[in-house]
């Protein structure tokens, strides 16, 4: 069987989605393609947080433009995406740390962004639990937040099925030949006919990529998490403790705490197993910040993917073939970025030119700098 379509976009997580969301809207007839299940990659693993603090003025940028279709999706969606500006909080325990902040809220500031460096005693007015001890100061922004990855997901799903978009789930792509247009083999053998063709599998894409010549420096790393039962609220923003043995936890709207912290030496590969070291060690450090948590009891731990390039920044351009974007290598951040990457680069994909400066995301660049918020 071969079906031909405008676009295609192969996976569906959150970049996928949003790709195929936009593409749909510009009018696109859009196949959406997904190895397994809609959001089973990294995005369904993902802790949720969206903030707006980033060192440099694209992603603080795309950033702004992600909030605010975040706070639209309600009213665009018809249901709740628990959505909440609950803000985050980022620690710093040392000079150098609190002298990066500095500059980088005069950057944030500069562009928008409602966002100031607080003492520890505002902090702690912030939230009343927090231990702290060493705390020498802390960057603030109110309008950070978060929302429910999985009603994302459907909301697009909802408005791409509207466009008369289509599914392909459990379903890899097996192989990609371009001729005049590309052709998708799937699994199953089902062939997919496009003239455009997203790359947006996450951890995945450097494989896929590999089928039509390319070589995109993305390098998956394990990265794990953990929830709690639900228990009254005691935590307003995501706390972001960047010690060497910190962490960064939120409590969600419907009351559970989650969080993570950075491996260190980093776990490279494509792997979701989970380890009891990670769990003992994220309850140690979770208590540390806030006290009262050692009342809470672990629901569950789990492990997804970061996909890392050289630079921590992700990669969104066209490539070397025509008509093959890729959208990958969101680190930590993909969730959040999600909507406002994908919102420009469509229009890039419709209009062969971009509306923002996306230079710093290019495939072409040196990946010489680093985002210095991780
Ligand atoms: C523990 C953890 C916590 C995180 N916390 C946050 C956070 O708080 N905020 C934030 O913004 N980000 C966070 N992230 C990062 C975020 O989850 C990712 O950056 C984001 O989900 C990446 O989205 P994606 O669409 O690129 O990839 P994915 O969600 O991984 O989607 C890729 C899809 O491609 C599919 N695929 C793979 N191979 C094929 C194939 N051959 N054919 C078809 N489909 C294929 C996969 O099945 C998958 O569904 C976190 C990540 C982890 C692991």
């Amino acid at each position: 069987m071969k079906k031909t379509y405008d676009s295609a976009v192969i996976g569906a997580g959150i970049i996928g989605m949003a790709a195929a969301y936009n593409l749909s809207r510009e009018g696109l007839k859009t196949a959406v393609i997904d190895k397994s299940y809609i959001g089973s990659g990294s995005t369904g693993r993902c802790i949720s947080g969206i903030r707006q603090q980033f060192s440099t003025a694209a992603s603080i940028g795309l950033m702004k433009d992600s909030v605010s279709l975040f706070s639209q999706m309600e009213d665009e969606f018809g249901f709740s995406i628990d959505f909440s500006k609950s803000g985050y909080l980022l620690m710093a325990h040392d000079e150098g740390l609190l002298n990066v902040f500095k500059s980088n809220i005069e950057l944030q500031k500069k562009e928008g962004i409602n966002v100031s460096l607080i003492s520890p005693e505002e902090a702690l007015s912030i939230v009343p639990g927090l231990n702290t001890d060493g705390l020498l100061g802390a960057a603030y922004c109110p309008d950070d937040g978060q929302a429910y990855p999985f009603s994302v997901l459907k909301g697009y799903k909802k408005k791409i099925d509207e466009k008369s978009g289509d599914f392909y789930l459990h379903n890899p792509v097996s192989g990609i030949e371009k001729k005049e247009n590309f052709l998708l083999t799937l699994a199953n053998g089902t062939l997919i006919e496009a003239n455009k063709v997203l790359l947006s599998a996450g951890a995945w894409t450097r494989e896929i990529g590999k089928k039509v010549g390319l070589d995109l420096p993305l390098y998956p790393e394990r990265h794990e998490a953990v929830i709690t039962e639900r228990i009254p609220k005691i935590i307003e923003p995501m706390l972001v403790d960047y010690r060497k043995d910190g962490c960064y936890f939120q409590q969600l709207l419907t009351g559970q705490v989650i969080g993570c912290y950075t491996p260190d030496p980093n776990v490279p590969g494509i792997r979701t197993d989970s380890s009891c070291e990670f769990l003992l060690e994220m309850a140690q450090r979770m208590v540390r910040l806030v006290p009262e948590l050692e009342k809470a009891a672990i629901l569950r731990h789990w492990a997804g993917c970061y996909t890392m390039t050289p630079d921590g920044s992700p990669i969104v351009d066209q490539t070397e073939v025509e008509n093959l974007y890729v959208a990958s290598g969101m680190s930590g951040h993909g969730f959040m970025f999600g909507p406002g990457i994908c919102k420009h680069l469509v229009t890039y994909m419709v209009e062969n030119k971009w509306d923002v400066d996306f230079s710093e995301f290019s495939i072409s660049r040196s990946f010489g700098s680093k985002e210095s918020l991780k």
